[in-house]
């Protein structure tokens, strides 16, 4: 069976959320189809310790303030959860879960968007698939004869399941500093953090407020022309954070350069010697999840799809939001996606 609609919203994460809350304002007919079986998009799947880098009051969405979680000045993964789960209800946003999008095509005057539970024909689609479900690990030498565990960021949960073992974090972005301080403040492992380049600790009093007014004067730089800023990335990779902070100060959080090969056994660093391990958590990064658009063949370097704003250039009736900076400066995040999501609607409301 197909069904028409003025707006497909792929994916029902905080983005597709957003998208939804602006749809709804502008009075637009929409679905939001989400593959998974719950409220809450990547949120509900990261580990136990995970604290939001900003305080709640500064990772809201349009129109409803996150509420402050007592006790916690950096809310955790649960309370997102709750938020968004409240949120989608509030605003009644129209939301079919277990629905995979397989397909997007072209259709003369409309867009085709194939899912499990069915087609849709929109006059507009707006992907907002998020990265979680594309895990990025590096061509590592010698990766197939460690014979010890290997997890990626999304599999990792908490020190406890790593009790008694020998584990090399890998990565020297917020999640590998996050990820190896939680380790080794546990005491439960004994942690090596390898990082391809030393790793750049931003300022202590920058969170993520600060990092959002980066990425508005980015914005406005790019809007009126002027040079680009280069964002945040040209403050550090990471987020001091409260057991960052505590990690790296007690000592215990010291980069290693890279190693070059793994092991059956561990791993051998670029010097020739080596360190056994049980255990590498990889986190290597994401890659944007945009496997149902291939039929339209607008991808560019790097897995991406290239756009103008939020508007795929190949394909005015396309948007995409979150993914990256590459969609809108902190679209990736709860509270820049708003704007990005507010700007995809105006657009979509202008089409012929
Ligand atoms: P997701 O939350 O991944 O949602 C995508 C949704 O799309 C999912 O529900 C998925 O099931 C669905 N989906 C995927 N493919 C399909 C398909 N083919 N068909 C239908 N549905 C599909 N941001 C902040 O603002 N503050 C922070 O402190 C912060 N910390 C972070 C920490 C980590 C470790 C990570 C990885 C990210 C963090 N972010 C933070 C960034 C960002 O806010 C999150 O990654 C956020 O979850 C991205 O939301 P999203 O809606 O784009 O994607």
């Amino acid at each position: 069976m197909t069904r028409r609609t003025d707006v497909v919203v792929v994916g029902g994460g905080q983005a597709g959320l957003a998208a939804g809350y602006h749809l709804r304002r502008r009075g637009l007919d929409s679905v939001i189809l989400d593959a998974g079986p719950a409220p809450g998009g990547s949120w509900q799947h990261m580990w136990d310790s995970l604290h939001l880098f900003s305080p709640a009051e500064h990772s809201s969405l349009p129109g409803r303030l996150m509420p402050a979680q007592p006790g916690e000045p950096y809310p955790g993964a649960g309370h997102v959860v709750e938020y968004l789960t409240d949120y989608e209800k509030r605003y009644d946003l129209p939301v079919r879960r277990d629905t995979r999008v397989n397909a997007v095509r072209r259709d003369a005057d409309r867009l085709l968007v194939e899912a499990d539970a069915g087609t849709w024909r929109a006059r507009a689609v707006i992907s907002a698939t998020g990265t979680w479900s594309r895990p990025f690990l590096p061509a590592v030498p010698g990766r197939a004869a460690f014979t010890g565990r290997q997890v990626h960021t999304v599999n990792y949960r908490s020190p406890a399941d790593f009790a008694g073992q020998r584990v090399v974090v890998v990565g020297g972005g917020n999640s590998g500093a996050q990820i190896a301080a939680d380790l080794a403040l546990s005491g439960h492992a004994e942690v090596v953090w390898a990082t391809r380049r030393p790793p750049r600790f931003l300022p202590d009093d920058i969170d993520g407020r600060a990092l959002f007014d980066v990425a508005t004067a980015r914005r406005r730089a790019l809007d009126a022309g002027r040079t680009d800023t280069g964002g945040v990335a040209s403050l550090g990779d990471i987020v001091a954070v409260p057991p960052v902070r505590a990690a790296r100060d007690a000592g215990r959080l010291t980069a290693k350069p890279m190693f070059a090969r793994l092991t059956a056994t561990g791993v051998r660093w670029a010097d020739g010697s080596r360190s056994d391990a049980d255990a590498i958590v990889w986190c290597t990064g994401f890659r944007p999840a945009l496997a149902h658009l291939a039929p339209m063949n607008l991808r560019g370097p790097r897995g991406r799809v290239p756009t103008e704003g939020t508007r795929a250039l190949d394909e005015p009736r396309l948007h995409l939001l979150g993914y990256g900076d590459w969609t809108g400066p902190a679209s990736a995040t709860l509270i820049g996606v708003g704007r990005t999501a507010r700007d995809a609607v105006h657009a979509i409301t202008q089409l012929p």
